[in-house]
């Protein structure tokens, strides 16, 4: 282009002089000036014009030929065209492929536009998980094709950290995960994906664990019977009393662990019932600490109440019960004689908390992310000796997650550990009168 622009200044130059040597012939400057100048302005407007139709001719069209500065511009022109062509032509083929890519997938997915509400485009997963039909769908909301209550409690809470699991629109049979990710500002993606499988092996192995418990527990009472007969017998039995007495005491451990694992399977299974009367949790505090008093006999632990006895909880009494007995029992098991145990119930940060503080064992960091699996045991050994089935958290964990509560543990190995249940607000409410 330099170069160019170097020849047009140089052809400018020559022309000017041109014009001068015939006006200084013809002694008429002026005109020969203008006449040059006249004939220059019109070969470039000849160019603007040849330009202009070139480049409204479209692609495709090699650039006309022509000399000079002209020529250096149709060639950076055209090469530019070219380069933008060869970039569009990657990007058409790198979307293809994703687009290619994402229909493979078999999580659905469909893109959102709008606020995050209308349809824009969707693999074909999505197409048979949600019964999405093209060009039917394309830009219609989603709320109005995806109509389950669940779907749209979770599009108007708009906590999309979450996932709803739902039965899908075009097959009832199937069950689905579905998920919102917001991205590029107010762009989203719904990820559709089929539980359906996962659901069915997780059901036969809740199935499983139920009716083994069950099955279990008919045998269990028969020996638990006869073991109770022969233990009281005389004669011959006599002889036998501290083996006797070792069989009952593992079948009451295998009777306690048959009833947690039921226990369990019925807070898994079971789809909560509706709350209908408050929990009177102070009467469930003073009923715990009459039972922990009776069980601690002569140990002597310290008991220190903080309750608010004006407050109460929306929830299932019999399940708030087994979560909180578990704590406290946990409390008195793991707490060597003499130490102190401090129960509260009362309102933190507006949300009402059960909270179990010992001065016991405690327990070390790398422990606490497991502690509520099943027969998980910092030490297995102590939590037979204390008669632990490895499953008391296990429970109140399922028990606070069917009553929209967290289980948060605070623990230093020898200082002793804080077991809190916090619960929604909204399940906060004033206890009738006695
Ligand atoms: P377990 O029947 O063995 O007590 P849990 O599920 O109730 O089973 O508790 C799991 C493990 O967590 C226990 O084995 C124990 O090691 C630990 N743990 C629970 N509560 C406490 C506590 N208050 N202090 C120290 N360790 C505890």
């Amino acid at each position: 282009m330099n170069d160019a622009w170097q020849a047009e200044i140089r052809k400018v130059l020559v022309l000017l002089a041109l014009a001068l040597l015939a006006g200084f012939v013809s002694g008429r400057y002026l005109p020969m000036l203008l006449l040059v100048t006249a004939g220059y302005l019109a070969w470039h407007l000849y160019n603007v014009r040849r330009l202009l139709v070139w480049l409204r001719a479209g692609k495709g069209f090699e650039p006309p030929e022509s000399s000079g500065v002209w020529d250096a511009i149709y060639e950076d022109i055209y090469r530019l065209q070219q380069r933008n062509r060869n970039r569009k032509r990657n990007l058409r083929r790198l979307l293809k492929r994703f687009h290619k890519m994402t229909a493979a997938l078999p999580d659905g997915t469909v893109e959102l536009r709008s606020g995050g509400e209308e349809i824009e485009w969707w693999n074909s997963a999505a197409s048979r998980l949600l019964g999405l039909s093209y060009p039917r769908d394309v830009g219609q909301r989603i709320s109005t094709l995806v109509r389950h209550p669940a779907f749209q409690h979770y599009l108007a809470e708009g906590d999309f950290d979450k996932a709803v699991e739902m039965p899908s629109p075009a097959d009832e049979n199937i069950t689905l995960r579905l998920r919102i990710i917001p991205y590029s500002g107010n762009r989203r993606l719904l990820i559709a994906r089929d539980m359906t499988r996962m659901q069915s092996l997780e059901r036969t192995r809740q199935d499983f664990v139920a009716n083994a418990s069950h099955e279990l527990r008919s045998p269990l009472t028969v020996l638990a019977g006869y073991l109770e007969t022969l233990a009281s017998a005389e004669g011959s039995c006599r002889d036998y009393q501290p083996q006797l007495r070792i069989m009952q005491t593992q079948t009451e451990r295998m009777n306690r662990i048959v009833e947690d694992l039921m226990l369990l399977s019925q807070l898994e299974s079971e789809i909560p019932a509706v709350d209908a009367a408050p929990v009177p949790v102070p009467q469930l505090i003073d009923t715990l600490l009459e039972q922990a008093r009776e069980l601690d006999g002569v140990d002597g632990h310290e008991f220190v109440v903080e309750v608010d006895r004006g407050l109460c909880l929306r929830g299932r009494e019999p399940e708030i019960y087994s979560a909180f007995s578990n704590l406290v029992f946990n409390a008195l098991r793991y707490t060597p004689a003499g130490g102190r145990i401090t129960l509260r119930w009362r309102r933190e940060e507006g949300v009402p908390v059960f909270s179990v503080e010992d001065t016991g064992a405690g327990i070390a960091p790398h422990h606490l992310p497991r502690l509520t699996e099943r027969f998980y045991r910092v030490d297995a050994g102590r939590s037979r000796e204390h008669g632990g089935t490895g499953l008391g958290l296990a429970i109140v964990k399922h028990v606070l997650m069917r009553h929209d509560g967290r289980l948060l543990i605070d623990s230093e190995p020898e200082r002793g550990s804080t077991f809190s249940c916090r619960f929604d607000a909204a399940r906060a409410v004033d206890c009738p009168p006695a």
